[in-house]
């Protein structure tokens, strides 16, 4: 049997994970997949390396977060998978001002974490629950956690401010930034694929997925970010609303009287594609569809993008290269070719066989601005800081 490292993203009614061999500093994937439905009717996924479904089991009914995690562990032992899980790698969203690199969790840390549980309501404290369990299932297996906010630490002060008064932002309402594994991964693969010059410079990632934000890196380094103190900021998302004018929050407070967990709802789960189009969060049911307000739904999404290009562009001082990443950066040619378009301004000039047949590289050779399409590995990343850690120790 080999040795993994399994890698968890525990959410309030899933668990999504991965496992990686890890005899090794290169983790090749040995299998991924998700336990959905838990607390009704739990259903644990796997698929192996190839993406061929590996398992498709029906849990108990009712089962709970200890039960599926029991499972996964299980699972990491199986003929299929063939492995002995020697470490367990987590994503927490926030990591505050505690926190700028992974931590292999023990008491303490679990209890400073807690304390940043209002900062992500609807993420911190499932994460730190599957943390808690596996630490009382499995008290000797290792568990480190890896944070989104982390690869934001370098953010200088003026990019962390809102206009707010000073003493706020000295009891932690500033911008953090998220997708911190999804930019980190990209700033260290990022020289091996655009050249080593056009890294250390002004870059600007599109990270694009169910949740979307943007990077802006100067070497490597975060110096701008889309989403802030929340991960519901920035540009429009999946079913999340981007930036508002926070005069509409007392709005529907005051006036339409809705409850803070009603606007909590609508903010997070209600909006963005799924809220303008009516029709669904996912952009290829959306590209497929040919109603008006589908249509809208991208319109906006990507004059957001385009906004935001040019904001961050300005920020940097100019612009060297852009990386499209994520679902939607990866795989959706038309939103990249309407984006591409709408930022000739920048001096991009796409591909269109390159961008339609999804190559690294875009843009085509008489662009001022290169384009690029970089696949993340955010759970890779993850997986690499938990073996890294536990070899340093
Ligand atoms: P998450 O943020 O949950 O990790 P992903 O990175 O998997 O999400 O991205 C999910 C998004 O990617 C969805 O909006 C989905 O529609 C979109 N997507 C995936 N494949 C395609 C495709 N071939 N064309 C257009 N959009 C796609």
């Amino acid at each position: 049997m080999k040795d993994s490292i399994l890698v968890l993203n525990s959410g309030s009614s899933s668990i999504k994970f991965a496992l990686y061999d890890g005899d090794g500093p290169g983790l090749p994937i040995i299998g991924y997949g998700q336990v959905s439905g838990i607390g009704t009717t739990a259903r644990l996924q796997a698929f192996g390396r190839d993406n061929a479904a590996v398992v498709d089991l029906q849990l108990q009914k009712g089962c709970n977060h200890a039960q599926a995690m029991l499972a996964l562990v299980d699972w990491g032992r199986t003929r299929e998978a063939s492995s002995s899980v020697i470490a367990v790698g987590h994503r927490v969203v926030h990591g505050g001002e505690l926190f700028d690199t992974p931590v292999q969790v023990n008491k303490q840390v679990l209890d400073q974490l807690d304390t940043l549980n209002p900062l992500a309501p609807l993420h911190q404290p499932h994460n730190l629950e599957g943390i808690r369990i596996l630490a009382k299932l499995l008290p000797n297996l290792p568990q480190v956690a890896c944070f989104d906010t982390a690869f934001h630490s370098t953010l200088p002060k003026l990019a962390r401010q809102f206009g707010l008064p000073s003493d706020l932002y000295e009891r932690g309402i500033r911008r953090y930034g998220f997708h911190g594994l999804s930019y980190e991964y990209m700033a260290e693969t990022l020289p091996g694929v655009i050249g080593a010059e056009a890294a250390a410079g002004r870059v600007i990632v599109a990270h694009m997925g169910n949740g979307v934000s943007m990077c802006g890196m100067i070497e490597g380094r975060s110096v701008v970010t889309t989403m802030g103190f929340t991960a519901l900021d920035g540009l429009p998302m999946g079913t999340r609303c981007g930036d508002l004018d926070p005069g509409i929050i007392l709005y529907l407070l005051n006036e339409l009287e809705m409850s803070s967990a009603q606007i909590a709802e609508l903010l997070y789960e209600q909006s963005g594609l799924l809220g303008m189009s009516g029709i669904s969060s996912d952009m290829r049911v959306l590209l497929q569809s040919n109603a008006t307000s589908a249509r809208e739904a991208i319109n906006f999404f990507v004059y957001r993008i385009n906004r935001e290009l040019g904001a961050m562009t300005a920020t940097l001082g100019g612009l060297d290269a852009l990386v499209f990443t994520a679902g939607i950066g990866e795989h959706s040619a038309p939103v990249r070719r309407r984006i591409c378009e709408l930022a000739a301004w920048a001096g991009i000039k796409l591909d269109t066989r390159a961008n339609e047949s999804h190559t690294l590289r875009i843009s085509a050779a008489d662009s001022t601005l290169p384009v690029w399409v970089v696949p993340t590995r955010e759970e890779w990343m993850i997986a690499r800081h938990t073996y890294r850690l536990l070899s340093s120790h």
